[in-house]
């Protein structure tokens, strides 16, 4: 009876959804992780920290050379996420604002840019406050409406970066239309998709259209807040041949440490995202029902402008709400100020419950002109569910919210 309850439920959330990736979960455990590739045939990819590799003839070496151009704990990694993201090749970098700098080198002095105008914060400052100062054009433009994408896309537009849901405003772009109107204006034209909030298990943008998908491994990939870095997984020969030069002539390399954390992380992907969609589901059915939230944007509930969409491109929903609470700043900080399991702080994605005021917070380097036009308010606040039982995660947002908005007798 229990069994067939929870597969009720089950069936329940992913209602409408694309049904889920084949051999993920087999996929993320096993490829690149093969044993006989060690001498010792290790089961688990040891940790290779070596800088330099022993050639037995000058330039006659066993496929490595030197750990920045290539090593074997990073294969590892590249090989088990390139195989969960449906692509042919994937490249491991130093964080998801180096993948942003390596994929953004592809291009050179006087090429445009756009940008989908919600994107995590540092995307935002690194295209305006550095790209342009390469001489890069960049513009910003919403591509949940196609008639401003498409005004925005010029003779020397190159890059097109896509993120969705968007952060923190949770907009939903539709990866396959906005690829499609971008590749007919210009086959040249490069459309990544920053995929962090919905990891592969979710979402495979290159199967959507995109030339590139890029993660902060930061986040779900790796998902135990302890290492930061990034990913680009790619189809094209090209593209891969450019970014992997990128990737050794500019150095943002990860520690062989940190991929042996991501590549760990990464086995259990599939179990971490199916708990944060339950519980991020539970946390928004709760709070939308709430009188004391104005607004709860959670592209899972029918109430989503995108909810449609969402479900035509995606697998599932990460654990990632943003609501208004109602009332002013005052309101919002006491209701961060008062939670006890989830923790304020910045990012998201791990197993741990945090919470966070998007205006205050990570999305402070957003000049405040644009924070407003985009609906960052002060009484914003962003949620990255964890993997904790739901109903202690009920509980703490119940008693932040009695502590933020007092029952009147
Ligand atoms: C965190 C984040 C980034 C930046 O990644 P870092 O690993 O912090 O450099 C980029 N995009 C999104 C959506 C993010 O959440």
């Amino acid at each position: 009876m229990e069994q067939n309850h929870k597969q009720d439920e089950q069936s329940e959330l992913y209602a409408g959804f694309n049904k889920a990736f084949k051999s993920f979960a087999t996929k993320a455990i096993h490829v690149g992780q093969e044993p006989e590739q060690w001498k010792s045939l290790a089961v688990v990819p040891p940790i290779s920290l070596s800088t330099t590799f022993k050639q037995n003839g000058p330039g006659n070496h066993a496929g490595y050379e030197y750990s920045r151009s290539g090593n074997p704990t990073r294969n590892c990694l590249e090989k088990a996420v390139a195989a969960v993201d449906g692509a042919r090749y994937c490249l491991a970098v130093a964080s998801g604002l180096a993948a942003t700098l390596t994929i953004t080198h592809m291009l050179k002095a006087g090429d445009g840019i756009v940008c989908m105008d919600d994107v995590y914060g540092g995307t935002n400052r690194f295209f305006q406050k550095i790209a342009r100062e390469f001489a890069l054009e960049v513009s910003f433009a919403d591509f949940t409406m196609p008639g401003k994408l498409k005004a925005a896309l010029k003779n020397n537009t190159k890059l097109v970066w896509i993120e969705t849901p968007t952060n923190p405003t949770m907009k939903v772009v539709d990866i396959q239309a906005c690829s499609d109107m971008i590749h007919e204006h210009s086959k040249d034209i490069v459309v990544v998709v920053d995929n962090t909030f919905m990891s592969p298990y979710f979402q495979r943008p290159l199967a959507l259209g995109a030339d590139v998908c890029m993660y902060s491994a930061t986040k779900y990939m790796n998902g135990h807040s302890d290492v930061v870095m990034g990913l680009m997984s790619v189809n094209r020969d090209d593209l891969y041949d450019r970014l992997k030069f990128l990737q050794n002539a500019l150095g943002c390399v990860p520690s062989p440490f940190d991929c042996y954390l991501c590549n760990r992380g990464l086995k259990t992907l599939h179990l971490r995202m199916e708990r944060h969609f339950k519980n991020g589901m539970a946390a928004a059915k709760f709070l939308e029902a709430d009188p004391r939230v104005d607004r709860v944007i959670f592209p899972g509930l029918p109430s989503h402008p995108q909810h449609d969409i969402m479900k035509k491109q995606c697998t599932g929903c990460p654990g990632m709400i943003t609501f208004y609470i109602k009332g002013k700043l005052e309101h919002a900080s006491a209701f961060l100020s008062n939670l006890k399991l989830f923790a304020i702080a910045e990012s998201l994605g791990g197993y741990e419950s945090l919470a966070e005021h998007p205006a205050i917070m990570t999305h402070a380097s957003v000049p405040e002109k644009e924070r407003n036009v985009l609906g960052i308010s002060d009484t914003l606040i962003r949620l990255s569910v964890g993997l904790e039982d739901e109903a202690d995660i009920i509980e703490d947002l119940e008693q932040a919210l009695n502590a933020a908005h007092p029952k009147k007798e």
